[in-house]
């Protein structure tokens, strides 16, 4: 790992930022992805770069692992797991579809 990303990881913990789940990196230096589990609410596990780097099982993951971490019952932590995996699927198709209109 980088000097400047430790720097930053550990600047940004101090400051109470929470971060990336994937890559670490604090919110305060990158932008985290937004994934919608109902009309209202969304949750933020990964970074934009992470999103769009890593494949859908890895996020899958990544979202049950956050979700899981929020205490909520059983049920409910099966419902948001389920929308937000579904949500980040179609985020994912939204991606490369655009990828290839780039290409192309
Ligand atoms: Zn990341």
């Amino acid at each position: 790992m980088g000097l400047l990303r430790r720097v930053k990881i550990t600047v940004g913990g101090m400051l109470g930022y929470s971060g990336c789940i994937h890559c670490k990196m604090p919110w305060r230096y990158v932008a985290a992805k937004k994934i919608m589990h109902s009309s209202s609410e969304g949750m933020s596990p990964l970074c934009i770069r992470c999103f769009e780097d890593l494949p859908i099982e890895k996020i899958d993951y990544y979202i049950k692992k956050d979700v899981r971490s929020w205490g909520r019952d059983k049920h409910e932590t099966a419902g948001i797991i389920a929308s937000a995996r579904k949500e980040a699927r179609r985020m994912k198709e939204r991606l490369s579809a655009r990828s290839l209109k780039i290409k192309s």
